[in-house]
C-alpha cells in the first residue's frame, strides 16, 4: 500500500465550493442555508477597526497583532465567525517534541516558528469578536480597506464552511460547548502564506502548514501537527473514534450495498448503513464517497439534508480529490443510539482497460464510509452476463436474470473495507492448507500496457487512483496465472504458520491494470506486471529491484496485508508504517530461505534510496521518521514516502529481528521469539487498531535480557532514536587492542558512531575475524553517542575485529 494521501481532517476543513446538493436549491433546509451563509460570507463595512497590541492564543499557537486594521464579517445566526487583518503581526509556535521540531525545521529552516506577517485571514467559532472589543478603535479609510481585502476574504471563507457548520449545528446536552475551531491564513514575511488550525474535532488539534507546488501538482506540506495539552475536547465516551475524518460521532456496524453496473461504466447504487452514535450532541457527520459518484438522496426516517462537494479550485485538495459528503441529522444524536441511513448515488467510477479488464477507480470510496473500521458487509451486484465479478466476502449466490448476472457477497467476519473488481477473467486455483487461492486474470494485459515500466505503486485502500496510473501500447502477453497462484499460496502458507491462521476461506487475487497493487480483506488487486514471466519482464528493462518486486515481492506483500493492515488495522497516520513495514518484511521473510540474495538485494536497495538526494535537495532520509506517515510526501521530498515508510520501515523490522536473533543464537530456532511477538500481536489486535506504542510494548514484554540498555527492559532508545528518528549512521573502530591474560584473550577499543546525533543509541554486533573461517560473533555493543569504549572476550585465534559483517544495522551506504 502506498500513502494515504489525505490529510482528511484538513480536507474537511478546506472542502466545499459550490456543489452543495441536498434538497433542491429553492427548498434548502436550515442546515444547508446555514452552510451557504458560512460559505458566502463578506466583511461588514460597519465593523472595520484600528487594532493594537492584541494577543490571540490557542494552546501552543501565539498570534500577536501589533498594529493595523481589522475588519470582521457579517454575523451568521448572531455570530461573527471571520475577520481580516492588515498591518504588523507575529506568530510564535513551539512544537512540543523532537519529531515535530524536526519537521518544522525541514520546511521553515528553524525548529520553532517565529514569523512576522503583514495580513491575516481568521475564521473561528468562539467569542473572538466580543473579546477583542476593548482593543478596537474606529478606523479611517474603511472603503479602501474593504475594496482591497473583501475579495480575498470571500475566497478564503469557502475553506472552513463545513468545519464551522459541524460546530454550529452542535446541540450538546444542557448547552455543552462543542469545542473550539480556529483557522488563520497568514502572509509571512519570510515564509510566504501559510495556514494554522486549531480544531478540537481533530486528534491532533494544532496543525500548521503550507500549500506548495511540485511539477504542476499541489502538495500541502504539514510543518507540524500535534495534540494540544488542554484542548478542551468534548468527551465522547469513546476516545478511539477519531479517524482521519476527525472525531466521528457515528460508527458503522453494518453496511448493505446494492450495486447495479450498467454498460459500460456507470454504477447505480443504494447503500444502507447501520450506525451507532458514539457521543451525544452532534448533528452532522461527514462520510467519504468518491466525487465521481453523485448522491441523489440520503434517507433516515425522513429525507435528510446533505452536502456533497464537487471540486475545489487550487490547492492540495483539488489534486487529492474532495471525496466527502456531509449528512445533517434531523436531531442531535444520543450516545449509544442506533440509526439507519440509506444513500442513493450514481456515477462513473469504472474504467475499461481493455483485454477484458475493468478497473474500479474509486477503490474503497465507491460506498459511503467513515474510514477503515470493522463492520459487516452484505454486497449485491448486478452486471452484464458474461463478466466475472469478484468481491470481498464469501459469494453466497449467483444467478442470471434477463441477461444480467446477480451475485451476492457476505463478509465472513467484520472487515475494515469492502471492494470489488470486474473482468472477463480466466480462473486458476491453488491450495494452501485449507485455504483456496483463486486467481482471476484477464486474457492479456491491458491495452495501455507500457513498453517501459511505470513506477511500481502500492496504495492503501480508500485512495482514489489518478487516470495517469494507467498508460500506452500493447504487448501480446498471456498472464502467468499458475505461477501467480503458486507464489500466493506459498506466501499464504508461510504467513499462516508464523502469524496465525488466514482469516477467510478463500483468497481471491484479481489482475489490476497498471503498476498498482492493493491487499484487501480476502481480495488482492495485483498489478498486471506481476502476471508477466521472467522473459517478458526482461523486455521491459526493469531494474533488478523492480524484477524482484514484480517477480516475487509484491504478491507476498499484498498477501501479508491480510494479516497486517486488514486483520490488524493501524491506529492513526503515525502508525500506518507498521502495516507497510510488517507486510513488506513478512514478504521478505517468506522469500529469505529460498532466495537469500534477493532478500539482501532488497535491503541494499532501500539503504541506497534513503541516502539518495532529491535533485539538489536533502537526502530522502531527511524527510522525517516513519511515524510521519503521509506527511513524508512533501514539496521538499515528493518521493520520500515510499523510501522512508517501506525502505526504512523494513530496515527497522530487520534490525529488531536481528537483535532478537543474536540474543537467542544458541536456541533451536533463534527466530522463534520474534515470530512469537508478531503472532501474539496478530491475535491480541485481531479486528483492532495497532499503534506504534502497542508495538513497542509487545517487543519490550518479550525483550531478551541481553538487550537491556542501562539495565532497563526497555526499547525506548530504539523507538526514540531509530523509529522516531532519521538516523543513517556510520560505524568505525579505533584503538583496538588484543590482550592475553591468564590464558584468556580480550579485546578493548572504541566504537565510533558517525553522522548521527549525539543522543543516538544503536545496538551494534561485533565479530572476530579468524584466519581461514567465517567471522565469529562476539556480542553486541550499545553505541551510545559518538564514542563508546568496549571490552569483549575473544577466541584465542582471533586476528581482528569487524563490525556487523552480515549487515543487520541500517548504515549509510
Ligand atoms: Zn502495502
Amino acid at each position: 500500500m502506498r500513502r494515504r494521501f489525505l490529510q482528511l481532517a484538513l480536507l474537511l476543513i478546506a472542502t466545499a465550493t459550490g456543489g452543495a446538493a441536498g434538497l433542491p436549491a429553492d427548498n434548502a433546509g436550515p442546515a444547508l442555508t446555514l452552510y451557504r451563509q458560512l460559505r458566502d460570507l463578506g466583511l461588514d463595512p460597519a465593523r472595520v477597526y484600528r487594532i493594537r497590541d492584541v494577543g490571540l492564543d490557542h494552546a501552543a499557537i501565539h498570534i500577536t497583532l501589533n498594529s493595523g486594521t481589522i475588519a470582521f464579517s457579517h454575523s451568521v445566526e448572531g455570530r461573527v465567525t471571520g475577520a481580516f487583518f492588515e498591518g504588523d503581526g507575529e506568530i510564535l509556535l513551539v512544537p512540543p517534541n523532537q519529531v515535530e521540531r524536526g519537521s518544522m525545521a525541514l520546511f521553515s529552516g528553524a525548529p520553532i516558528l517565529e514569523e512576522r506577517f503583514s495580513t491575516a485571514f481568521f475564521r473561528f467559532n468562539d467569542d473572538t469578536f466580543e473579546r477583542l472589543q476593548p482593543a478596537l478603535r474606529p478606523a479611517d479609510e474603511t472603503a479602501e480597506f474593504l475594496a482591497r481585502w473583501e475579495p480575498t476574504f470571500r475566497e478564503l471563507c469557502v475553506t472552513d464552511a463545513l468545519a464551522l457548520l459541524r460546530f454550529l449545528t452542535w446541540q450538546g446536552p444542557s448547552g455543552a460547548s462543542p469545542g473550539t475551531f480556529g483557522h488563520a491564513r497568514l502572509a509571512g514575511q519570510r515564509l510566504g502564506p501559510f495556514d494554522v488550525w486549531f480544531d478540537t474535532e481533530n486528534a491532533e488539534q494544532v496543525l500548521v502548514g503550507q500549500n506548495n507546488e511540485v511539477n504542476g501538482a499541489q502538495i500541502f506540506d504539514v510543518w507540524a501537527s500535534f495534540a494540544a495539552r488542554n484542548p478542551g475536547v468534548v468527551q465522547s465516551g469513546e476516545p478511539e473514534n477519531v479517524t482521519e475524518l476527525g472525531r466521528n460521532s457515528l460508527r458503522i456496524t453494518a453496511e448493505k450495498i446494492r450495486t447495479h453496473i450498467v454498460p459500460s461504466h456507470e454504477m447505480e447504487a443504494e447503500a444502507q448503513l447501520t450506525l451507532q452514535a458514539t457521543r451525544s450532541g452532534a448533528r452532522m457527520q461527514v462520510f467519504e464517497l468518491s466525487r465521481y459518484l453523485k448522491v441523489s438522496s440520503v434517507m433516515g426516517d425522513t429525507p435528510l439534508e446533505f452536502i456533497q462537494n464537487e471540486s475545489l479550485a487550487g490547492g492540495d485538495l483539488a489534486r487529492r480529490g474532495n471525496d466527502l459528503v456531509a449528512v445533517i441529522l434531523p436531531r442531535p444524536l444520543r450516545a449509544g443510539e442506533q440509526l439507519e441511513l440509506r444513500f442513493k448515488y450514481t456515477g462513473s467510477v469504472l474504467s475499461d482497460a481493455g483485454s477484458g479488464l475493468m478497473y474500479v477507480g474509486a477503490r474503497g470510496i465507491w460506498y459511503p464510509n467513515l474510514g477503515p473500521a470493522m463492520s459487516d458487509f452484505d454486497l449485491e451486484f448486478r452486471y452484464p452476463a458474461g463478466w466475472t465479478l469478484v468481491a470481498t466476502g464469501r459469494r453466497v449466490s449467483e444467478e442470471t436474470v434477463a441477461g444480467e448476472a446477480i451475485s451476492r457477497w457476505v463478509s465472513e467476519r467484520p472487515i475494515p473495507l469492502a471492494g470489488f473488481n470486474l473482468g472477463k477473467y480466466r480462473t486458476t486455483r491453488a491450495r494452501a492448507g485449507e485455504t483456496v487461492v483463486e486467481i482471476f486474470a484477464a486474457r492479456g494485459v491491458e491495452k495501455s500496457f507500457p513498453e517501459a515500466a511505470a513506477k511500481p505503486i502500492d496504495i492503501p485502500p480508500l485512495t482514489p487512483l489518478a487516470p495517469n496510473m494507467m498508460a500506452p501500447p500493447p504487448l501480446a502477453l498471456a498472464p502467468e496465472s499458475q505461477a501467480v497462484a503458486q507464489r500466493s499460496a506459498h506466501a499464504l502458507d508461510f504467513f499462516s504458520r508464523h502469524f496465525g491462521p488466514f482469516p477467510y476461506s478463500t483468497l481471491e487475487v484479481t489482475q489490476m491494470p497498471g503498476p498498482v497493487s492493493q491487499g484487501w480483506p480476502g481480495l488482492v488487486f495485483l498489478s498486471s506486471y506481476a502476471f508477466l514471466n521472467a522473459a517478458e519482464r526482461e523486455r521491459l528493462h526493469l531494474s533488478k529491484y523492480e524484477n524482484l518486486l514484480f517477480g516475487d515481492l509484491v504478491q507476498a506483500h499484498e498477501t501479508a496485508h491480510q494479516w497486517w493492515g486488514d486483520a490488524v488495522l493501524w491506529k492513526s497516520y503515525r502508525d500506518i508504517w507498521l502495516a507497510e513495514a510488517l507486510a513488506n518484511y513478512s514478504a521478505l521473510l517468506a522469500l529469505e530461505t529460498e532466495k537469500p540474495d534477493a532478500f539482501r538485494a532488497a535491503l541494499e536497495q532501500y539503504r541506497r534510496d534513503l541516502a539518495r538526494r532529491w535533485h539538489d535537495g536533502p537526502p530522502m532520509k531527511d524527510a522525517g521518521p516513519v511515524t510521519l506517515g503521509h506527511r513524508l510526501t512533501s514539496s521538499r521530498l515528493p518521493e520520500a514516502y515510499e523510501v522512508v515508510v517501506y525502505g526504512r520501515g523494513t530496515w527497522l523490522m530487520h534490525m529488531l529481528r536481528e537483535m532478537f536473533r543474536d540474543a537467542d543464537r544458541d536456541a533451536p530456532d533463534p527466530d522463534a521469539r520474534f515470530y512469537q511477538v508478531l503472532s501474539d500481536l496478530r491475535e491480541r489486535f485481531d479486528g483492532r487498531s495497532l499503534s506504534t506504542e502497542d508495538f513497542q510494548k509487545a517487543l519490550e514484554d518479550a525483550l531478551p535480557a541481553s538487550l537491556s540498555f542501562e539495565g532497563k527492559k526497555s526499547l525506548a532508545w530504539f523507538f526514540d532514536g531509530w523509529v522516531n528518528g532519521t538516523a543513517l549512521p556510520r560505524f568505525q573502530l579505533s584503538g583496538v587492542r588484543f590482550t592475553r591474560k591468564n590464558g584468556k584473550t580480550v579485546v578493548t577499543g572504541t566504537l565510533l558512531q558517525k553522522d548521527a546525533s549525539n543522543t543516538l543509541v544503536t545496538s551494534v554486533p561485533l565479530y572476530a575475524t579468524i584466519h581461514g573461517s567465517k567471522p565469529e560473533y562476539l556480542g553486541r555493543v550499545f553505541a551510545d553517542g559518538p564514542e563508546t569504549e568496549f571490552y569483549l572476550a575473544v577466541p584465542a585465534a582471533a586476528r581482528g575485529l569487524v563490525i556487523d559483517p552480515y549487515q543487520t544495522v541500517l548504515t549509510r551506504p
